[in-house]
């Protein structure tokens, strides 16, 4: 008899036998016909053997056949393998004990032998935080091009050429002269030249600026500002709005307050201090050393904020004289730090995963 037609006779009994009552049998009895057949010393391995006594002729016709052989047995095990899973998971849910719809927590996964899921990074879950936070509010969430024009990210924003206030946000040029952004205030810019208020809106993103590297200071960080321009804005929407938003970071208890600041964009131009959560206010600890999170001040600087400039208004062809409005920045990195008691920004980007497991 011609070898590879026995064997073919031999799948086709086995391949149209009935399958097993029990899935996870039918599933062994599956195993064990691949091994049978497709193994290294199955019954195809064996059929390539003869082929050496093959005259050259018979040799291609002969591989044909058997490769064809192969690619039927190889399809017809994967239908049947699928099937039988199906009617396995079929058979789980029906007793019960498999529950699709729960999260695979780490340790649920452990338990079934999966590698464990990883999760956000704090700064991203921060990101999630003030979006939901804003969004909840009536803010939409607008972004804007990192590389920007000296118009958008200066000029606009009351800072003039040759101001010295230009200083502070000092940064790299490209050599057509624009800059990557030094604040996403310039996402504000852009959305008041596109729409007409009333504007609400969050711009969290990528920033650059030339710093000296050190513990608290990057030359790429991420920070998120928030604008609100509408007939009859006032400082009372800024406060309420931004206590709202420090008691969802830090707690419903944490008091704020206001100190006058200046920022060329902004009058007046306030900076935003949260009441230290890790001492309680009083800068010091239980044992009577120095809070580490406020270092001994009682009082964290979180959000420079205050009343938009009337000269960014019309340089947006708003009319100050019937709309008004707040604005308000964060630096997301440091407000992570905050958070988890970090003391050096670089762990944060760092890359190491010894450091991000823990928060
Ligand atoms: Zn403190």
């Amino acid at each position: 008899m011609d070898p590879i037609l026995a064997v073919e006779q031999a799948w086709q009994a086995e391949a149209g036998a009935a399958p097993l009552s029990d899935p996870a049998d039918d599933l062994a009895r599956l195993e064990a016909l691949r091994v049978r057949f497709l193994g290294k010393k199955g019954e195809v391995a064996a059929l390539m053997k003869v082929l050496g006594q093959l005259s050259p002729d018979e040799k291609r016709a002969f591989g044909q056949r058997v490769n064809q052989l192969k690619d039927q047995v190889t399809a017809a095990l994967d239908e049947l393998r699928a099937q039988a899973e199906a009617r396995a998971e079929q058979a789980a849910l029906a007793a019960g004990w498999l529950d699709p719809t729960l999260p695979t927590a780490a340790a649920g996964a452990q338990v079934v032998g999966l590698p464990a899921l990883g999760h956000k990074h704090p700064i991203t879950r921060l990101l999630d935080t003030v979006i939901d936070h804003f969004t909840g509010l009536g803010f939409e969430v607008a972004s804007g091009p990192e590389i920007e024009d000296t118009w958008h990210n200066f000029d606009a924003l009351n800072i003039p050429d040759n101001h010295p206030a230009r200083d502070v946000w000092d940064t790299f040029y490209t050599t057509r002269g624009e800059v990557p952004r030094t604040h996403t205030s310039s996402v504000q810019i852009r959305t008041m030249q596109a729409q007409r208020p009333p504007i609400r809106v969050i711009s969290p993103g990528k920033c650059f600026r030339n710093e000296s590297i050190d513990a608290t200071h990057l030359a790429a960080f991420n920070q998120c500002e928030g604008l609100y321009v509408d007939r009859g804005v006032t400082l009372g929407h800024l406060k309420a709005t931004l206590e709202g938003w420090v008691h969802r970071l830090f707690g419903p208890d944490v008091k704020i307050r206001f100190r006058p600041a200046f920022y060329p964009f902004v009058e007046p131009g306030l900076d935003l201090d949260a009441q230290c959560f890790f001492c309680g206010g009083g800068g010091h600890l239980g044992d009577g050393g120095t809070c580490p999170v406020c270092r001994g001040k009682g009082w964290l600087e979180v959000i420079p904020c205050g009343m938009v400039h009337p000269n960014v208004l019309r340089n947006c062809g708003i009319d100050p004289a019937e709309w008004s409005g707040f604005a308000f920045g964060m630096g997301f990195d440091r407000l992570v730090m905050l958070q988890h008691g970090i003391d050096d920004l670089r762990r944060l980007y760092s890359g190491r995963l010894d450091l991000v497991r823990q928060l």
